[in-house]
């Protein structure tokens, strides 16, 4: 059975000492933590912090982003041994904001994917449809194609250790969430390519997030489906109440 696992991205929010102090109010709000995984990404900038803070024993964390090589003159970039040494567990990786701000193309989060595996950090590769890919018909080739070419070489074995974020990036940031039915739709659709891809047991295996306007008032929804192994949640997971509400209800819907 997949375990539940809710990923809150800060994305480029709090300076070190508000993280602190963020997941400190978190582990209060929030009941014991045993039926799900919950992983926090925080900024570059917040990561050490986060990582010595003893509230945060019950959150893995993750990164937003990294450089496939692992050292080297690239400047402004952090690699996966820095990461890790860090304590990450997770990196994301292919998020709709790299590829549409910073140019991140399938090719390249292919090669941040295996650097992130070379070094023991468990890829959350993001995949999603425009709203013009949508309207032209096009989600289950967008999604599908990111889905091949970003996890492109992997084996089995590989396999294991990635999870899938579905974020169609009509719904990100604009609180207007897909409906259930969609998102099943399309996790049905990458599910079935990861299994005609690697065989059905692996397949079976990967979970699959739903992310784009996950709130405490829409998470039920979502966390009661068979097919949305969880949700990986951007906006609402900065305020320490609505986080700590979707996490109470992602509890109350584990497997
Ligand atoms: C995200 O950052 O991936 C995200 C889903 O953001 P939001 O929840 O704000 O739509």
């Amino acid at each position: 059975m997949r375990r539940r696992l809710i990923v809150g991205n800060w994305k480029m929010h709090k300076t070190a000492s508000e993280a602190a102090a963020f997941v400190q109010r978190l582990s209060e709000l929030v009941p014991p933590i045993n039926s799900l995984e919950v992983v926090l990404a925080p900024p570059f900038t917040a990561l050490h912090a986060v990582a010595q803070s003893p509230a945060s024993r019950s959150f893995a964390l993750a990164a937003q982003n990294l450089h496939w090589e692992d050292q080297g003159a690239f400047t402004g970039e952090v690699s996966a041994p820095m990461l890790k040494d860090l304590g990450c567990r997770y990196v994301i990786l292919g998020h709709s904001e790299r590829r549409q701000m910073f140019g991140d193309r399938d090719e390249g989060i292919n090669r941040k994917v295996r650097a992130a595996l070379r070094h023991g950090l468990d890829p959350i590769l993001c995949v999603g449809e425009t709203l013009a890919d949508r309207e032209s018909g096009r989600t289950q080739t967008v999604i599908t194609d990111q889905l091949q070419r970003g996890l492109d070489g992997l084996s089995k074995e590989d396999l294991r250790r990635v999870t899938i974020a579905y974020e169609p990036v009509w719904a990100i940031g604009t609180g207007h969430p897909a409906s259930r039915a969609h998102a099943e739709g399309a996790n049905t659709m990458l599910r079935t390519t990861l299994e005609s891809g690697w065989g059905t047991e692996a397949g079976e295996q990967v979970r699959i997030l739903y992310g784009g306007s996950v709130t405490p008032e829409n998470a039920s929804e979502f966390l009661a489906s068979p097919q949305i192994d969880g949700a990986l949640v951007g906006g609402a997971c900065l305020d320490p109440h609505s986080f700590a509400t979707i996490l109470t209800l992602a509890q109350s819907f584990a497997r």
